[in-house]
C-alpha cells in the first residue's frame, strides 16, 4: 500500500459519486442537499435498492463507514437495480474489496443486477488497487477545493437531484 489509508478512507457512496460526477461528490460531501431533489437514477434507485436489501439481504456496516450488502467466506455481494451506472458500481465494489483487504480480509466480489438478472464478477487486481489508491488521493484533493468543479453535461444530469442547482445557477 502506497497511501495513508486511514487518513484517506471514505464511504462507498463517495467512491460511487466520484465516478458519476465529481461536482456531485463535492456538493454531497459539503452537505449541500436539494429539498426537491429529483435523483431518479441515483437516489431513486438507492431507495429501491434499500427496500430490496431489507427484504433479501443482510447489510453489514464496517468501521461505521462502508456498508456491504452481503459478505460470506468467499464473496462480497452487492445488489443493484440496474447496470446504468456500471463503472461507478464496479469501482465501489472494488473499493470494498480493497478496504477489506486492509483489514486482512480477502474476498472476491459480485454485483447482482436485479432488473437484468445478471451477475458480474469483480476481482481486486494489482492495477485496480492502484486505481483505488489514486482515486482516494484525488478525492482528498477534490474535497479540499474551495469551489465545486464546473458543471459537466452528462446524459443523466436531468435526473440528478442537483440538476436545478447546477443548470439554473450556471447556465
Ligand atoms: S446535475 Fe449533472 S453536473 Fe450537476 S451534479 Fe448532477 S450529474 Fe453533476
Amino acid at each position: 500500500m502506497s497511501i495513508d489509508f486511514q487518513s484517506l478512507k471514505v464511504s462507498g457512496i463517495k467512491i460511487n459519486y466520484y465516478f458519476i460526477c465529481k461536482r456531485k461528490l463535492w456538493l454531497f460531501s459539503k452537505g449541500i442537499t436539494m429539498e426537491n431533489g429529483n435523483d431518479r437514477v441515483l437516489e431513486g434507485s438507492v431507495v429501491h435498492e434499500e427496500s430490496y436489501r431489507r427484504e433479501n439481504t443482510k447489510e453489514l456496516l464496517i468501521d461505521n463507514l462502508i456498508r456491504v450488502d452481503i459478505i460470506n467466506k468467499d464473496f462480497v455481494k452487492e445488489v443493484k437495480i440496474s447496470s446504468k451506472m456500471k463503472e461507478a458500481d464496479k469501482m465501489q465494489l472494488l473499493y470494498y474489496l480493497y478496504y477489506l483487504k486492509q483489514l486482512g480480509i480477502d474476498r472476491e466480489g459480485t454485483i447482482n443486477y436485479v432488473k437484468e438478472k445478471k451477475i458480474e464478477n469483480i476481482s481486486l487486481t494489482h492495477d485496480s488497487e492502484l486505481l483505488i489508491e489514486d482515486t482516494l488521493k484525488n478525492i482528498k484533493k477534490l474535497l479540499e477545493e474551495k469551489y465545486p468543479p464546473k458543471v459537466e453535461k452528462f446524459p443523466y444530469c436531468k435526473k440528478c437531484s442537483y440538476f436545478e442547482y447546477c443548470y439554473i445557477r450556471e447556465e
